[in-house]
């Protein structure tokens, strides 16, 4: 179990992590803390600093996106996970609750020996094409540092499919559950790229024994500046918050 600034994540827990996939402003951040947090999210989430496939593409506000993280955390008392890109960037994570390592750089050895010195929560992505293997691999390389509180997250892994962005291997959850001690969240948003499939793959992850969903909220999904068509309105939020949770009361029940 991983403690995440008082919020339990791992054990009997099950953790909703949620939030727009980048901070754009003030008012849209603190706007969806104070809707997701009321739909029963635990954590919110917000990219800082973001990798973008195209150097074109909006590439986050970067500190000023964790100040504005920060003041969300502030006024709603939810802790915050926002995703580090380089080593460098380390002495502003000081105040953030968990620490996301994307999987764009689940295999960057020397970022995950740094945060092994840390003494922070581990969000570890699984890579884009990774094997379960290699992502337990680079869940080691934290832990061999003597930093044990490591999450690891499920969010798609590519195939040779396209109606999805990416494929949700759901095997993942219960193998990992197999082979490791450590809590293991979905993020359905990044591993399907569409709204309407979030829904359905956070209630197949409740059923499979996840420790928790992360989803993509944004107050306007069409004027996103990132991952708009993922993304769940705060109203479709709540109703998958709802279902997700019905779901995993049942599949727990004795
Ligand atoms: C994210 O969570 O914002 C993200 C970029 O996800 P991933 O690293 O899984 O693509
Ligand atoms: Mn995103």
């Amino acid at each position: 179990m991983v403690d995440v600034g008082g919020v339990k994540i791992g054990g009997g827990n099950f953790a909703v992590i949620a939030g727009p996939c980048s901070v754009e402003s003030e008012a849209q951040i603190c706007e969806v803390a104070a809707d997701v947090k009321a739909s029963g999210a635990k954590l919110l989430r917000g990219g800082a600093f973001k990798p973008r496939t195209s150097p074109y593409s909006f590439q986050g506000m970067r500190g000023e996106g964790i100040k504005l993280l920060l003041e969300a955390k502030a006024k709603t008392g939810l802790p915050i996970v926002t995703e580090i890109m380089d080593i460098s960037q380390l002495p502003l994570f000081d105040e953030v609750d968990l620490i996301q390592v994307g999987a764009r750089n689940m295999q960057n050895f020397e970022l995950l020996k740094e945060l092994g010195h840390t003494r922070k929560p581990i969000l570890l992505k699984r890579g884009l094409a990774s094997t379960i293997e290699e992502l337990l691999m680079s869940a080691e390389y934290i832990m061999a540092g003597g930093n044990s509180q490591v999450i690891l997250c499920e969010r798609g892994i590519r195939t040779f499919e396209t109606c999805t962005r990416n494929t949700l291997d759901i095997s993942a959850v219960p193998v990992l559950h197999e082979l490791t001690h450590l809590p293991v969240i979905v993020d359905p948003s990044h591993a399907c790229g569409i709204a309407r499939l979030v829904e359905p793959m956070a209630m197949a992850a409740a059923a499979c024994g996840a420790n928790g969903v992360m989803i993509e909220v944004h107050n306007n999904p069409a004027k996103a500046l990132c991952d708009g068509p993922q993304s769940l309105t705060p109203a479709q939020f709540d109703e998958t918050v709802k279902k997700v949770k019905r779901v995993y009361a049942a599949a727990t029940e004795q």
